[in-house]
């Protein structure tokens, strides 16, 4: 078949597949935290690529949707960049942007955007292991009983056990959170920094593992709770440097983004924001507030 006769279904998958993951969703939405068992479809990308939170977009977008997707915060990573032409491909109709304030659906892994999600966005969070309670019991019978009961005395051994050997809870990403006082779910590998975004967002947050097959949701103002002892507070990444002073954005100089470490030409260390939209539009207005004070200057 050449390109030109090649045809996909709107959304790729087919309108049973989309109606069940829609009422999973919605189920999802009903009982914030719970996670929702659905049938898991085959994809044309491998599992652990981001094919649960796929199959959620294909299922929402519709042609008045503008849609965003990235990869550790940037538009142009590998996986970023080929889930952009799929969308391109099988949802004729649906906008593509690559800034956080225009978009009404934002597929992401592993960071959620700097710039808070407003009401009416919806943010799809690709997720490899939907069930915090893994760390401490792997039947997921067993599992799926402890969540019920609101039993997660085992998980508050762990991050005490932590806190004795280490000093402090050492879980850098997939922070367990407790979502309206009830599920405590596990929020994908996104930093300790991202995790109090879900807290009384106006935005949708809805999760979903293509390989475990299972969908939850934190639907808009909700309370999300990082779970945390009354004497050990939940702690986030501070990009402070030896001097104690905060680091900046070597590019824009925001002071208060989510920061990526790298070594530069020279073999210096080197910190960015991670958000590539949220970095750009922060130089851009630094630009052209320069622009107005040197016009201010002149005249
Ligand atoms: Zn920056």
């Amino acid at each position: 078949m050449t390109e030109q006769t090649r045809k996909y279904h709107f959304g790729f998958l087919d309108e049973d597949a989309k109606k069940e993951i829609r009422r999973s969703l919605l189920k999802a939405i009903a009982i914030p935290g719970y996670q929702v068992p659905y049938s898991s479809r085959e994809m044309p990308i491998a599992r652990g690529f981001g094919t649960g939170g796929l199959q959620i977009t294909l299922s929402i977008l519709g042609t008045d949707d503008t849609f965003k997707v990235i990869d550790q915060g940037s538009d142009e990573s590998v996986n970023a960049v080929n889930i952009r032409k799929f969308i391109s491909k099988t949802c004729p109709g649906v906008s593509l942007t690559k800034h956080t304030l225009t978009a009404t659906v934002i597929q992401t892994r592993h960071r959620i955007p700097e710039f808070l999600l407003k009401l009416g966005q919806i943010l799809v969070l690709q997720v490899p292991y939907p069930d915090p309670l893994v760390m401490v019991e792997a039947s997921e019978a067993k599992r799926k009983q402890m969540h019920g009961e609101g039993d997660y005395a085992r998980l508050w051994v762990k991050l005490y056990e932590d806190i004795v050997q280490f000093s402090e809870i050492t879980i850098s990403h997939r922070y367990p959170c407790q979502i309206n006082g009830a599920y405590v779910i596990d929020p994908s590998p996104i930093p300790r920094f991202d995790v109090a975004k879900l807290h009384q967002s106006e935005g949708l947050y809805l999760f979903g593992a293509g390989r475990e097959k299972k969908i939850y949701a934190v639907p808009p103002y909700t309370k999300a709770k990082p779970l945390a002892f009354t004497d050990v507070p939940f702690r986030i990444e501070d990009f402070i440097d030896q001097t104690g002073q905060r680091r900046p954005c070597n590019r824009c100089g925001s002071n208060n983004s989510f920061l990526d470490e790298f070594i530069d030409d020279v073999g210096r260390k080197v910190y960015q924001c991670s958000d590539s939209d949220y970095c750009n539009m922060q130089l851009l207005t630094s630009l052209l507030e320069n622009r107005e004070q040197g016009k201010g200057n002149r005249e």
